[in-house]
């Protein structure tokens, strides 16, 4: 059940200290949702502390550094933890966690249909493009924002809807999308950090994963498998690791008659991680057998154990082919 978002606002309003996360890997749209509604409540006078996994540079676009918490000492006993962009308590790291454990309150804004309600305010619209979209229908009315905000929110709501093309994409996120641009961000800059640049190692990685690609069922199904070692012997970019690999698996879903792509990669962690993406079936249950979850056009699972990226692969197929017939 979603919350009344009167109920909510009422709520942060009585409410002084607050401990705001995304999910672990964060992406653009958890931290633009995290600065900017951490940005917005420190505008109404509030504590705020914003804390996530490391991130890519490329994120440095998004404002609102300056509220990032070391997650060291205690938060106060009536601190609020607010988490963004999440499912469920899965997708939160550890120390997030320990904080939902231990905290007497928490709030929950998120986008994804598979949510658990897990937190004690639940906003949740699985038809909205982005965590940032449900953060501004929160702040409306409620908040004035600033070019700060407006920039952290826009950030979060083009990498999630992959520069406003994903079927998410509605009339209501364009209009949001127009209103935070009245307030002069740079939405060009954003847009082409986010969307379009890729560091050399990126390019070059793309490139060979591009050359090593295969198709399946006369190329509905496109996939591509990343190993460790594959990653390690790339004499090209020695330094490349598996956050060069963001935003490959859609545009392997730009091949012509693609309606399911799926990249399957190692982190140096060893965990095996899948991301999927798809033109009809859904692609998040299918993730959710392998314990993970997303939309139903965009999911991806975590794999920790003994399986190889090509074993992976083959289990994915299988349920990728099962669900096309
Ligand atoms: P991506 O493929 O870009 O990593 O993720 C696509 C979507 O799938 C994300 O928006 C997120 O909702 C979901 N997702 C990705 N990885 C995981 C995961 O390990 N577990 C869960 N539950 N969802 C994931
Ligand atoms: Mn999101």
């Amino acid at each position: 059940m979603t919350h009344d978002i009167g109920e909510i606002k009422t709520f942060i309003s009585e409410q002084k200290n607050f401990y705001i996360t995304g999910h672990i890997n964060p992406d653009g749209d958890s931290i633009g949702s995290c600065f900017g509604l951490g940005l917005a409540l420190e505008k109404l006078g509030k504590n705020v502390h914003v804390f996530m996994e490391p991130f890519h540079f490329k994120y440095d676009v998004i404002p609102g550094k300056h509220l990032m918490w070391d997650g060291i000492e205690q938060p106060t006993p009536d601190s609020v933890l607010i988490c963004v962009d999440c499912a469920d308590i899965g997708r939160l790291s550890d120390r997030a966690k320990e904080l939902a454990e231990t905290l007497p309150y928490s709030i929950c804004i998120d986008h994804h249909y598979t949510n658990t309600n897990f937190a004690m305010y639940n906003f949740v619209d699985g038809t909205a493009s982005s965590a940032c979209e449900m953060v501004y229908r929160l702040l409306d009315s409620f908040v004035d924002l600033n070019h700060d905000i407006a920039s952290a929110l826009y950030a979060g709501m083009v990498s999630d809807t992959g520069g406003f093309r994903h079927a998410a994409t509605s009339q209501d996120t364009l209009d949001v999308a127009s209103k935070l641009m009245s307030l002069g961000i740079p939405f060009t800059e954003i847009y082409t950090e986010l969307v379009h640049l890729r560091s050399f190692t990126e390019v070059k990685l793309l490139a060979r994963i591009l050359n090593s690609c295969s198709c399946i069922k006369d190329g509905q199904v496109v996939y591509a498998c990343v190993s460790q070692e594959m990653m390690q012997n790339f004499e090209n970019a020695p330094d490349a690791t598996s956050q060069d690999l963001e935003g490959v698996v859609e545009i392997l879903l730009n091949i012509r008659n693609a309606r399911v792509s799926l990249l399957v990669y190692e982190r140096d962690t060893k965990e095996v991680k899948i991301s999927l993406r798809s033109r009809s079936v859904n692609v998040g249950a299918i993730a959710q057998h392998f314990g993970g979850g997303g939309h139903t056009l965009a999911a991806g699972a975590t794999i920790k154990g003994q399986y190889s990226v090509f074993e992976v692969k083959d289990k994915i197929l299988l349920l990728i082919l099962e669900a096309l017939n």
